[in-house]
């Protein structure tokens, strides 16, 4: 059956890339979740055309094949992560910036385009697409609208999902549709892009994205602010949102995170604070120093050790540098296995207490870095490979941690998905009943279920 699949996709499509070795096919195998141990693909295709796609996925149903999309491979669920024996459909070719339309504010492209590549060519226009994964630079837009990705400036601009106007999707019997248009309101019929966003490759193929974009802000401002306690740096957060203050970007790091990037990049932070905040403000003119001020007021009046303003548009790319440098910082030590927990913005310092209650309680290594002005952190566990008694306290922390965001209002995943490392809690956040209209939804669009099996739903 397997291979009568593979001789198939050859004969149709003679001119499909379809790597079947093994060699390549394990490259496929896992996304960016380390702790998972997902399957093998039976063949990896990368297809150049629409059409491609949709034959592809003619010849997944008359073969009951299961098919995992795939962007640049950077999930933190284990969304792109292969299942034994399927078809893993990477869209790293269809990487085309179609169109720019100055006149709409908007851009078309292709999934696989990086989304690093996608903000460099509209500056170049003087226009900006906001959504800002700390993985800009190599994860592509395909795998943000599979993720309705967040980022570092979504606390001010929104997620994916704000800056999706309209998609071409191939549906798992291979019939193509188009979502949405150019329009900036449109309610003709249900919201299907918005179905599709976030939906982690389980509805459909994403082949074409109409992306809204906006003039590109005024530069930056930043200041860096340290806490003696992380529960200080959380008040503050909390304080910055209660005066309505609207930051680009309002991010929070924890004592071992600044370690572990010091450690590697040895940039001279301050080693003694609990916490540090990353605050910018992209307002026109004295507006961003008039918001920094303010900002820097909550931060004092929660108890910042101190608070620096950086004075040059350098120094202020390198503080996000630090940043982005986290997670990366955090695998350097052992297995990372990076959560996502959420929860509304005025219980963040409650949010930080539970996950310290926690990795203490389990005694295991944990670091936590993130969107703070989101509601929406990661707390990083690390632990030894191999090291099974660790991997097993680490598993219990983490539930332990979405039962503590669930009851505070909050989610399990802010912005990673669902994918296939918390699908046990889907149930218990959203409600049984809520969860069988996911399932009927899914099963009207994928009756077969060939469709990314196994994740979300
Ligand atoms: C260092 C680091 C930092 C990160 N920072 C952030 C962050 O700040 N914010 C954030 O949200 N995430 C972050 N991530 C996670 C990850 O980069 C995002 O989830 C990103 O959106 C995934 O994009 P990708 O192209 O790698 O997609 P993949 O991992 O390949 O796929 C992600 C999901 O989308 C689906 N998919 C991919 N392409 C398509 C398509 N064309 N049609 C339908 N479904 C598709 C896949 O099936 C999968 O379920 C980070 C990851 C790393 C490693």
């Amino acid at each position: 059956m397997t291979a009568a699949f593979v001789d198939a996709l050859r004969r149709r499509l003679p001119r499909l890339t379809l790597l079947t070795d093994e060699i390549d096919r394990e490259s496929y195998r896992r996304d960016e979740t380390a702790h998972l141990e997902p399957g093998l693909p039976l063949a990896v295709a990368l297809p150049s055309t629409t059409d491609e796609v949709a034959e592809i996925l003619r010849a997944a149903t008359e073969h009951r094949m299961p098919v995992v999309p795939r962007g640049a491979g950077s999930g933190l669920s284990g969304g792109a992560a292969g299942v034994e024996g399927g078809l893993t459909l990477a869209l790293t070719r269809m990487n085309a910036l179609l169109e720019i339309d100055r006149a709409n504010l908007l851009a078309i492209v292709q999934p696989g385009v990086i989304n690093a590549d996608l903000k460099t060519a509209v500056a170049a226009e003087g226009l900006f697409y906001a959504p800002d994964p700390a993985s800009y630079e190599f994860c592509s837009i395909g795998g943000n609208i599979g993720t309705n990705a967040g980022g570092l400036c979504c606390v001010k601009y929104g997620v994916t999902r704000d800056a999706v106007l309209a998609l071409e999707v191939v549906l798992a019997d291979g019939r193509v549709i188009r979502t949405g248009g150019r329009n900036v309101k449109d309610v003709a019929g249900y919201s299907l892009t918005q179905l599709f966003v976030g939906s982690q490759g389980t509805l459909g193929i994403v082949t074409e994205a109409t992306l809204r974009l906006r003039p590109a802000p005024p530069p930056m401002r930043t200041t860096l602010a340290f806490f003696p306690s992380v529960e200080a740096a959380g008040d503050a957060v909390a304080r910055i949102t209660a005066a309505g203050l609207e930051p680009c970007t309002l991010e929070l790091m924890d004592r071992v995170t600044i370690a572990a990037v010091d450690d590697w990049h040895h940039l001279g932070l301050d080693r003694s604070a609990a916490a540090l905040l990353l605050i910018e403000s992209d307002a026109p003119g004295d507006a961003a120093d008039a918001e920094l001020a303010s900002a820097e007021a909550c931060c004092t009046d929660a108890g910042a050790s101190s608070v620096n303003r950086a004075t040059d548009p350098m120094e202020a790319d390198w503080l996000r540098q630090v940043r982005r440098l986290a997670y990366r910082a955090m695998e350097r030590l052992g297995v990372a296995r990076m959560e996502d927990v959420g929860a509304p913005r005025s219980r963040v310092p409650e949010l930080i207490a539970a996950i310290e209650r926690i990795a203490t309680a389990h005694e295991v290594r944990c670091g936590t870095f993130g969107h703070a002005g989101d509601g929406n952190l990661h707390p990083t566990f690390v632990w030894q490979r191999g090291d099974a008694a660790a991997e097993g306290r680490v598993q219990a922390a983490c539930e332990e941690l979405y039962r503590a965001a669930i009851a505070m209002g909050g989610t399990v995943t802010g912005e990673h998905g669902i994918g296939a490392s918390r699908r046990a809690f889907l149930e218990e956040q959203r409600g049984t009943d809520a969860v069988e209209v996911m399932r009927s939804i899914k099963s009207a669009l994928d009756p077969l279920g060939i469709l990314n099996p196994g994740k979300v739903v």
